[in-house]
């Protein structure tokens, strides 16, 4: 029976089993329910009424030659269908932010500024023996994150699992692992927590108001960690307060910077959702930038204020949207602005708008590739139910191509 990836969650699990068009998905509720999405609308649309693909293609082309200042968001696509929207970002002058991309910015600003110490999943599942789960549970995102990560039977350099504690908001515990010293701190207080628990590594009196703060949990969870042969923190950029992420990034740091001072700790921001890290691993190799791009100069030029899809659309300073969603059923966002949705089959779109492609659904209807949250391989999906929908680089090549003879 063939294995293949499952594109639903940064994990990308590559161990999930087809036969005869099911997929069995390892016990992940998640995965099957990407994988049980239904076949939903095969028809484009022009204003609400049913044309043929080209048609449908003409008037994208049309609408976004002829803004302004079009704009290019949501990038829920394989690897693939990021690299053609880019190619159409180019030629039309496009800004290109991911969507809600704030949170996976914060992280790539501090490793921009001051590095980073991170690892695989496989180094994670083989060598950590003391790990730290920071601000909410992972597996609410991440469905098998323990079972691969914390809890596999066959770890090379461990000798049982990993001495696991918890540091974030009670009502966000993990409740499907055994914490051996949770350190409850509401969110407000996060930053705080870290960076007392960032005194305690470095063997200093934490300074300023911690009272409200766990200091027991925290002092017990610095010196395990001061104590392992192999640490690890784990944490989402989402969990924190918007504004917050990129201090509790630089904090996480400035742990791990410590305690690699005399053992080995590493850091794992987690995310990747939607093919996030994939879309800022495109973004990178083809403008240099992991995010929040205008191509409207003719060259590249990033901006995390300006380039910021939710920003701009607020402020009605771009003229059209595309707006791409094949991984997750997202619809676009309410706006007024003139809309070209390449969306797959299952979303439901509040209102008609200007122009509506179906896409196929990566792993679903088409073969692609889509990056690991922890960056360092992209893997290969198959076509589960394959379809004859366009995928995303298909329907924005189809888009260029018009554009091309329409200019
Ligand atoms: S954990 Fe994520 S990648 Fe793995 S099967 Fe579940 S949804 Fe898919």
């Amino acid at each position: 029976m063939p294995s293949i990836a499952c594109p639903f969650c940064g994990l990308v699990c590559d161990d999930l089993l087809l036969e005869e068009g099911r997929v069995d998905s390892r016990g992940c509720a998640k995965g099957a329910a990407g994988f049980a999405r239904p076949e939903g609308i095969r028809e484009h649309r022009i204003a609400g009424g049913p044309v043929p693909f080209a048609a449908a293609a003409a008037a994208a082309a049309t609408l976004l030659a002829g803004a302004q200042q079009p704009l290019i968001a949501g990038l829920g696509a394989d690897i693939a269908g990021v690299r053609a929207l880019l190619a159409l970002a180019d030629r039309t002058g496009a800004i290109v932010d991911r969507w809600q991309s704030a949170a996976q910015l914060s992280n790539l600003a501090v490793m921009q500024r001051a590095g980073a110490l991170a690892a695989t999943f496989g180094e994670i599942a083989n060598r950590a023996d003391v790990v730290l789960l920071l601000g909410r549970d992972p597996s609410r995102e991440h469905p098998r994150l323990f079972e691969r990560l914390l809890r596999n039977r066959t770890a090379l350099y461990r000798a049982g699992a990993p001495w696991v504690s918890y540091l974030g908001p009670p009502a966000l515990a993990p409740a499907d692992i055994a914490l051996a010293v949770p350190a409850p701190v509401e969110a407000s207080s996060l930053v705080d927590a870290l960076a007392a628990l960032s005194a305690m590594v470095r063997g200093k009196r934490v300074a300023g108001n911690a009272a409200a703060l766990p200091l027991a949990a925290l002092g017990q969870i610095a010196e395990r960690l001061k104590a392992a042969r192999y640490g690890a923190i784990l944490w989402e950029a989402a969990a924190f307060a918007l504004g917050e992420a990129q201090i509790a990034a630089a904090l996480v740091l400035h742990i791990l910077r410590i305690l690699n001072l005399t053992t080995r700790c590493v850091g794992l921001p987690l995310g990747g959702g939607d093919n996030a890290q994939g879309a800022a691993q495109a973004m990178l190799w083809q403008a240099g930038w992991p995010g929040r791009i205008s191509f409207a100069t003719g060259t590249p030029e990033h901006d995390p204020w300006r380039f910021d899809a939710e920003r701009l659309l607020a402020a009605r300073e771009v003229d059209a949207l595309l707006w791409v969603a094949a991984l997750s059923p997202t619809p676009p966002p309410a706006t007024t602005v003139p809309t070209v949705a390449l969306v797959g089959p299952d979303v439901t779109l509040p209102a008609a708008p200007a122009v509506e492609i179906r896409v196929g659904v990566p792993a679903l209807d088409h073969a692609g590739a889509v990056v690991r949250a922890d960056t360092v391989i992209a893997l290969p999906l198959a076509a589960a139910r394959p379809s004859a929908l366009p995928s995303v680089a298909a329907a924005a090549a189809a888009i260029l191509e018009r554009i091309g003879a329409s200019r």
